[in-house]
């Protein structure tokens, strides 16, 4: 099992779960490649094959994007562990956790 970040992150990016993740599993995919959702935009993933499922993510992250296993979304857990190994070592520049989203479809949570 693994935590997986969704769609909810796309063009967000706070990276507030990048701070706290003990297994440094977070990866920064600053342009999503051709052939996936909302490609050229930037999202996090998680490396499924270093997540520790430890749940200390899931409550940083202001537009709640994280779910806690796999079960939960099959194909953004697909899209996770694609390019989570593929953009090891990526990291984000952390935004303000309280700045408002990005995304009008974001705003409802502030
Ligand atoms: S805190 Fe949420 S919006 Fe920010 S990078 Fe992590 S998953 Fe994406
Ligand atoms: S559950 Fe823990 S190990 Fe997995 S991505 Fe979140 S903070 Fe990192």
């Amino acid at each position: 099992m693994a935590h997986v970040i969704s769609q909810k992150c796309i063009t967000e990016v706070y990276a507030a779960c990048q701070q706290v993740c003990p297994a440094d599993c977070m990866q920064y995919v600053a342009q999503l490649p051709g052939g996936y959702p909302a490609s050229g935009q930037p999202m996090m993933v998680i490396d499924a094959n270093e997540c520790i499922d430890c749940g200390a993510c899931k409550p940083e992250c202001p537009v709640d994007a994280i779910l806690p296993g796999t079960d939960f979304d099959a194909y953004w857990s697909q899209i996770n562990a694609n390019l989570g190994p593929a953009y090891k070592g990526q990291k984000a520049a952390p935004r303000v956790k309280n700045e408002r989203p990005r995304r009008p479809d974001n705003q409802n949570r502030f």
